[in-house]
């Protein structure tokens, strides 16, 4: 059996990853230091698996810590979360962002370097692309140089993974990119948790519906799209994870093409900040309280995933519909409030 580390794994996509790399029959090693999330999804997590698994209070920026989690287990792959993610405060906070997202990693590959575990798998993002009219992306889309802290550390992140992987014989590594994830489990056991008033559409959405928030605002009906809304690719959290699986698998079978490989994570699907408005409604049942307002700084206008080299190379696609993903929200957010 492999021993897969999931650092920053009691986060919203960490704690789904766990879930579905257990499954599929890896130990995990649980790793987070709680500075943003607190113990319900890793209590979730072993609900639904029915059984207690390894958690180890760890601060990725502390170097010995690091290093000593990777001598005292044998760990095959590692994936790497831990990482701050929200773009406002990174503008606000630079020095946090790259302090903290950049140091951990490092750390991470260094310890895992000197403990003999060769495969690397970093949590990135689709806003490495950012603004382009060449839609969809593919893997080869030139990035864009990135509009906050946060988008740089994960481009710097991209880089630094690269070139340890060309420097350091042995070392592989995967990069992640994903769209816009969202949802929950279908348990309802996990889901996402966002500390504060949430940045996030589909978190703000729930949050409305269930009546801590008054009405959501949509940023701009303006933009060139065919409703005047954004247009997102939005991946559902499960088949996301699942992604994580593919990818792990790849590297520890040995099966890589290039020591170093990139893949999106995404359905390739556009869809509207409007039409996931109306479709939130329409499965749930419900009617939200929403209003057009000012586009927000720093959005572009649309993005969505070329899935090619995913389905090809990973042989991984995603499954869950819109409707089914939003009805999971919605069902967390419920469970949440102790409907
Ligand atoms: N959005 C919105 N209202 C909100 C939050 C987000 O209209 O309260 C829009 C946002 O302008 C973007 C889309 O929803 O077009 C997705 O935004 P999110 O912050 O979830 O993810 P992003 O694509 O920015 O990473």
């Amino acid at each position: 059996m492999k021993t897969v580390l999931v650092s920053g794994g009691a986060g919203y996509i960490g704690s789904h990853v766990t879930v579905e790399l257990v499954q599929s029959g890896y130990n995990v090693v649980v790793a987070d230091n709680f500075s943003n999330c607190d113990r319900t999804c890793f209590e979730g997590v072993q609900k639904i698996l029915g059984r207690e698994l390894p958690l180890e209070v760890v601060d990725f920026c502390d170097a010995a810590a690091s290093d000593a989690l990777f001598a005292k287990y044998h760990i095959d792959a590692v994936i790497h979360f831990a990482a701050f993610k929200a773009v406002g405060e990174s503008v606000a906070d630079p020095l946090k962002y790259y302090g903290n997202n950049l140091e951990s990693f490092v750390n991470v590959i260094s310890a895992a370097r000197a403990h003999g575990c060769n495969n690397i798998l970093f949590s990135s993002s689709a806003t490495v692309y950012g603004e382009t009219d060449k839609l969809p992306v593919t893997e080869q889309s030139e990035r864009q140089p990135a509009t906050s802290p946060y988008g740089n550390t994960k481009q710097i992140c991209e880089d630094i993974l690269r070139d340890c992987v060309k420097a350091y014989e042995g070392i592989h590594g995967i990069a992640l990119r994903y769209f816009n994830p969202i949802g929950a489990h279908p348990s309802a056991l996990i889901g996402e948790l966002p500390r504060g008033v949430p940045a996030n559409l589909v978190p703000y959405i729930t949050q409305t519906a269930i009546g801590k928030r008054e009405c959501l605002s949509i940023f701009g009906n303006d933009y060139p799209t065919p409703d005047g809304t954004c247009l997102r690719d939005y991946i559902d959290i499960v088949d996301l994870a699942k992604a994580h699986v593919a990818a792990v698998t790849r590297m520890v079978d040995g099966r890589m093409k290039l020591d170093y490989e990139i893949f999106n994570v995404g359905t390739g699907k556009p869809v509207s900040v409007m039409e996931l408005v109306t479709t939130f409604e329409k499965v749930n049942n419900l009617k939200l309280n929403y209003r057009i307002a000012p586009r927000r700084p720093g959005d572009v206008t649309a993005i969505w995933a070329d899935t090619a080299v995913g389905e090809k190379e990973l042989g991984w696609k995603a499954t869950r519909t819109l409707d089914e993903t939003l009805a999971s929200a919605w069902a967390w957010e419920k469970k949440l409030a102790g409907k």
